[in-house]
């Protein structure tokens, strides 16, 4: 199909759909200047220190990393927050949160730098299913509890060395807190049941219109439960700038182009 084809059956599904949702992975942020990491050149670019010492980014991301590693661990997220905290969150996902007041819909998000939230979407209508670097818990899990932190700096970040200092502390025990992230090898992240439930209730009813964006094949997380949900029925559109990314989910209504400018053209064709 043509893709100016494409984004109009795409905009007429957009429009009378009873019940969305939206499933945003890397992509989706990428066009908020937030870099992804899977990329590794970037992430050598960025932190030559860890390049180095050979700490990739799954290293750094790892329990086993604040235990071993703390300082640059804790550097790696510290620069994240504050990357996160320079950027904004781009007109698409002020678009989702217009869409979600006309119907019924819920986000299912891979990404964990809290866009759509400081976006202001409703705080029921979202799973942040690896966490959100807004976050922490305990590092030897005290407790399962969570908190929110907000600050930057959170801690001291030497940027020549990337290495932490002045680490943020568990709330109950004083111990060393972390990111409430699901990080590599996680066997301790405490997870988010009060969002957990709000998607499976959400679930619970059928949903005629499924949008995948910016997905990846490292993390194909989302792109199963397009697949799960066109195999009950449901509508399912993928936005991705990369062609090979409709090999999971395959579906028609694929949209070659950036996140952020066909959440525009969408918008404009459903309802400008
Ligand atoms: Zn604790």
């Amino acid at each position: 199909m043509a893709l100016l084809e494409t984004l109009h059956k795409s905009a007429d599904l957009i429009r009378n759909c009873k019940r969305m949702l939206l499933l945003t992975s890397a992509g989706m942020s990428a066009d908020s200047n937030i870099p992804t990491f899977r990329d590794k050149d970037g992430y050598w670019k960025n932190f030559p220190p860890f390049k180095e010492k050979n700490l990739e980014a799954q290293d750094l991301a790892s329990p086993w990393a604040f235990r071993n590693e703390l300082p640059h661990a804790w550097a790696f997220y510290e620069w994240r927050r504050r990357n996160a905290n320079e950027n904004q969150p781009h007109e698409g996902y002020r678009i989702i949160n217009e869409w979600f007041e006309k119907n019924d819909g819920f986000i299912h998000t891979t990404n964990t730098d809290g866009l759509h939230l400081m976006s202001g979407c409703d705080k029921d209508r979202i799973l942040e299913v690896h966490g959100s670097m807004w976050r922490l818990q305990c590092l030897d899990t005290c407790t399962n509890q969570y908190w929110d932190d907000v600050s930057v700096p959170l801690c001291d970040l030497d940027n020549q060395t990337m290495r932490a200092s002045n680490f943020p502390k568990c709330i109950h025990c004083s111990s060393i807190a972390r990111p409430h992230i699901l990080m590599f090898g996680d066997g301790e992240y405490t997870g988010h049941p009060e969002q957990g439930i709000n998607f499976r209730n959400f679930l619970q009813e059928s949903v005629d219109l499924a949008i995948l964006v910016g997905s990846s094949g490292a993390v194909p997380t989302n792109d199963y439960i397009a697949l799960h949900l066109m195999e009950s029925g449901t509508e399912v559109i993928n936005i991705n700038l990369d062609a090979s990314s409709n090999q999971i989910v395959n579906t028609d209504l694929f949209i070659e182009m950036k996140g952020k400018d066909a959440f525009v053209e969408l918008n404009r064709i459903a309802f400008g």
